[in-house]
């Protein structure tokens, strides 16, 4: 069996321990099974990259130790791609236009009578000539993928969406999500499409990330249904935490890849930090 497995990294800070360790992980699987590794470079949301960090990336995880398959895909590069899904999803009517602010989505949440997030809002498409007046007014909106549309479209099929995670064979859950942001305002893409297109196109057969993304899961393998994808098995690993037990994020600089390797620190010794 073909394994192909990815890091994705968003080039919006440095590279730390958590980092690594998914880097580390994923690539040691590769080399396991004799499979590849690829790189992916996270960067739709251009107000948040800098180039600095794009290449911060590349030089910390070649000091780690990683190869990985060239060309590295950026995800700015592929818009156009990103786009045609997204006009696909349109024609079959599985989206619609959400021009509610943030502000206005999180009234509806605080009114709403489960605990919904901003994230798993379900709105619905707005009446045709509303839609056209504020169209005509030049009002942005995001694309929201409709669960409603989506569900009727795949009939049963949707309710025997399974996948495979470190667990074993997980029934997907996809409404825990809600209507998610396909097309951000933005930036006319988001995470969720551009990553799961991206895995696809890059024959990615096995997508090793951290815990904190087990339910995007369950979403994503419902866009892979929609979109007629191949779905990859899942495994997520644990989660780095700091001396705090709060897992690592982008503003703990002591624990970036650089400033480790500036206090002299070795590849194996950040091995041997996160535990492996
Ligand atoms: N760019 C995402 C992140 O940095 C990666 C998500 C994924 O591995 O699917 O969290």
């Amino acid at each position: 069996m073909s394994f192909v497995t990815r890091f994705a990294p968003s080039p919006t800070g440095y590279l730390h321990l958590g980092h690594a360790f998914s880097a580390l992980t994923a690539f040691d699987a590769a080399q396991a099974a004799g499979g590849r590794f690829v790189l992916r470079i996270e960067d739709i949301d251009q107000g948040r990259v800098r180039p600095e960090f794009d290449a911060a990336i590349l030089e910390d995880l070649a000091w780690l130790g990683l190869r990985w398959e060239e060309p590295v895909r950026r995800q700015s590069k592929h818009m156009a791609e990103y786009e045609a899904a997204l006009s696909g999803l349109v024609e079959r009517q599985l989206v619609y236009r959400c021009f509610l602010t943030r502000k206005e989505i999180a009234e509806a949440i605080a009114s709403a009578p489960h605990g919904e997030t901003e994230e798993a809002f379900r709105g619905e498409a707005l009446a045709p000539a509303d839609e056209a007046a504020r169209l005509a007014a030049g009002e942005a909106f995001a694309w929201r993928l409709s669960l409603k549309k989506a569900r009727a479209a795949l009939g049963s099929a949707y309710f025997s969406l399974v996948f495979e995670d470190e667990t074993g064979l997980v029934r997907a859950a996809p409404e825990q999500h809600g209507d998610v942001v396909l097309a951000r305002k933005d930036f006319g893409t988001s995470y969720h499409l551009a990553s799961v297109l991206d895995d696809a196109l890059q024959g990615v057969t096995h997508v090793i990330r951290g815990e904190d993304l087990r339910e995007a899961a369950h979403l994503h393998v419902l866009l892979q249904k929609l979109l007629e994808l191949p779905q990859p098995v899942y495994r997520h690993h644990r989660l780095i935490v700091g001396e705090d037990g709060k897992r690592l994020a982008k503003r703990d600089q002591a624990a970036t890849l650089r400033s480790l390797r500036e206090a002299g620190r070795t590849p194996a010794e950040v091995r041997a930090m996160v535990g492996l």
